[in-house]
């Protein structure tokens, strides 16, 4: 179905907020008003914005700060990433979750997805975690046709964007309450 993630950011912001405030981490989200919708699995996708969300609280704090700030934009694009399938790369949304954390080291970037693959760095170790994260991300991001992009400088923080196809206009919202028609009610024999 077609998702609004602007939704999903909100859901997923709202659900991590304790865990932030934890963190001294403030999480600021500025979305286009007229964000197209994306076309994805709705739990699906929270799960991506959620892991990533997580990972820039855990991992947004430079080491010896005592507060992070993580901010989550989006938009549109004509053109997506050389990473996206070819066949839904026009026109698609993205979603950027941005950190200013200490970074990770550029020979890291690429294994990153890898299950249970962690930055050994003494921090990382301490913080908990088990590596899987960003692996799950991966999986449901291959599932949708999208891709996410890396962007990373150590001692200057963190973003991963990711890029999923455009909805057609039109299409049904998969968080539209179901209508009083044309589904039958299901269970119900008479309505059937
Ligand atoms: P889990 O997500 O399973 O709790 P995790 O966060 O360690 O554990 P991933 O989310 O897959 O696992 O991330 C893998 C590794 O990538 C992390 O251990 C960390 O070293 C690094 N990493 C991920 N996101 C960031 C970030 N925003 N800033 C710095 N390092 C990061
Ligand atoms: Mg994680």
């Amino acid at each position: 179905g077609a998702v609004r993630l602007e939704r999903v950011v909100s859901a997923v912001v709202g659900a991590l907020e304790p865990q932030a405030r934890a963190q001294g981490v403030t999480v600021e989200t500025a979305l286009p008003d007229d964000l197209p919708a994306v076309i994805g699995e709705r739990e699906e996708l929270a799960q991506v914005i959620q892991n990533l969300l997580a990972n820039a609280i855990k991992y947004g704090v430079p080491a010896g700060a005592s507060a992070g700030r993580v901010e989550i934009t989006a938009g549109t694009l004509r053109r997506g990433p050389v990473a996206m399938p070819q066949a839904t790369r026009a026109d698609c949304v993205f979603v950027a979750v941005r950190d200013h954390g200490d970074g990770i080291p550029k020979e890291h970037l690429p294994r990153l997805t890898e299950r249970f693959y962690r930055v050994d760095s003494a921090r990382s170790r301490q913080l908990g975690g088990t590596g899987l994260g960003l692996a799950i991300v991966k999986h449901i991001l291959n599932r949708h046709r999208a891709a996410m992009v890396v962007d990373s400088q150590v001692g200057g923080g963190t973003t991963f964007t990711v890029y999923l196809p455009r909805a057609a206009s039109g299409q049904q919202l998969d968080d539209d309450p179901p209508g009083p028609s044309p589904r039958p009610a299901r269970g119900n024999p008479a309505a059937a």
